[in-house]
């Protein structure tokens, strides 16, 4: 594996793979590797001829009282991880090879940006921005015919696969299942931040997913009803969370229904983590029938 800092070092390691006609993918982290990222990894080195990982804390994704400062860093351990799963390019800029002096440009994606994390009271339409100028320069700079992302953030991944169509960019998005603990916590760098009382009060997003798709497996099909199941969970931990909403999968557009595709997405402060789940509720019943009045939803 070659650690490269540079786009001039990262395009002269990728050139002979390019001449040779090799499929090259590409995994964007933030580090702080964990077995949700590696899953990414997997998938591509399955996938392609080359994998490439990037390792960089993008400073323009984060709000200025957000944890930029504090966000777990361990280039060491990373790149073992990164070796150990057979990655041939590991780029790790560092800021000013990402925003050098002069930089001012920024790639904006409209109609997914204004709502769940990136309304104005939450981490703002500004996050995404910051996220979609880094995977745009990010894809100029590897160029990969493919790049991973997780549906653990599934409004990113969203504005990222519109963000491809929107542009032409050549890269096929994939993204992968989430990855959880066996107790249902789904993996993210930022679960470093929990003790393990907060951990254990944690679990109660992943509790409020199962129970709401419990709900809408046993019939239910009214938001208000399947948000209700859901609620009940962080109640009982007593978690109040930014947002718990219910929208299309495909275009995060409102919803008063479960009937097809439904993202059901959470985020709630835990202690000093800002945590973020969500599950795809109703895949089976996109051809379900309006259900006839007075029918109850609740089960
Ligand atoms: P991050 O380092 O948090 O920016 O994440 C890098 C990539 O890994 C993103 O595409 C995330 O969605 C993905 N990812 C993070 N946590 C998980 C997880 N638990 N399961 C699957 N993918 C994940």
């Amino acid at each position: 594996m070659r650690t490269v800092r540079t786009v001039r070092e990262l395009r002269e390691a990728l050139a002979p793979h390019r001449r040779a006609g090799r499929s090259i993918g590409l995994v964007p982290t933030m580090g702080a590797l964990h077995e949700g990222h590696l899953s990414l990894v997997r998938r591509a080195r399955a996938d392609c001829e080359v994998v490439v990982v990037s390792l960089f804390v993008n400073p323009t994704q984060f709000g200025p009282s957000e944890d930029f400062a504090s966000y777990p860093r361990d280039e060491a351990r990373d790149r073992t991880l990164a070796e150990a799963e057979r990655v041939d390019v590991l780029f790790a800029p560092p800021p000013e090879e990402v925003y050098p002096e002069g930089f001012d440009t920024t790639v904006t994606v409209g109609g997914l940006t204004q709502v769940l994390d990136g309304h104005p009271e939450r981490r703002g339409p500004g996050h995404f921005a910051g996220v979609t100028t880094v995977v745009t320069k990010l894809f100029n700079m590897v160029a990969p015919d493919v790049a991973y992302f997780g549906q653990k953030d599934a409004q990113q991944a969203l504005v990222v696969r519109k963000l491809v169509r929107d542009l032409d960019i050549p890269v096929r998005i994939e993204v992968c299942p989430i990855v959880r603990d066996p107790d249902g916590l789904a993996l993210s760098s930022r679960n470093a931040y929990l003790s393990p009382a907060e951990r254990g009060r944690a679990l109660a997003l992943s509790r409020a997913l199962r129970a709401a798709e419990e709900a809408v497996a046993g019939g239910a099909v009214d938001a208000g009803a399947v948000l209700a199941v859901a609620r009940e969970k962080l109640d009982e931990a007593g978690i109040e969370p930014d947002y718990l909403e219910l929208r299309s999968a495909s275009h995060l557009s409102g919803v008063d229904r479960v009937n097809g595709p439904t993202l059901l997405a959470v985020a709630a402060r835990v202690g000093g983590a800002r945590l973020i789940d969500n599950v795809v509720l109703g895949e089976g019943v996109d051809e379900r029938e309006p259900s006839p009045a007075g029918r109850s939803d609740e089960s």
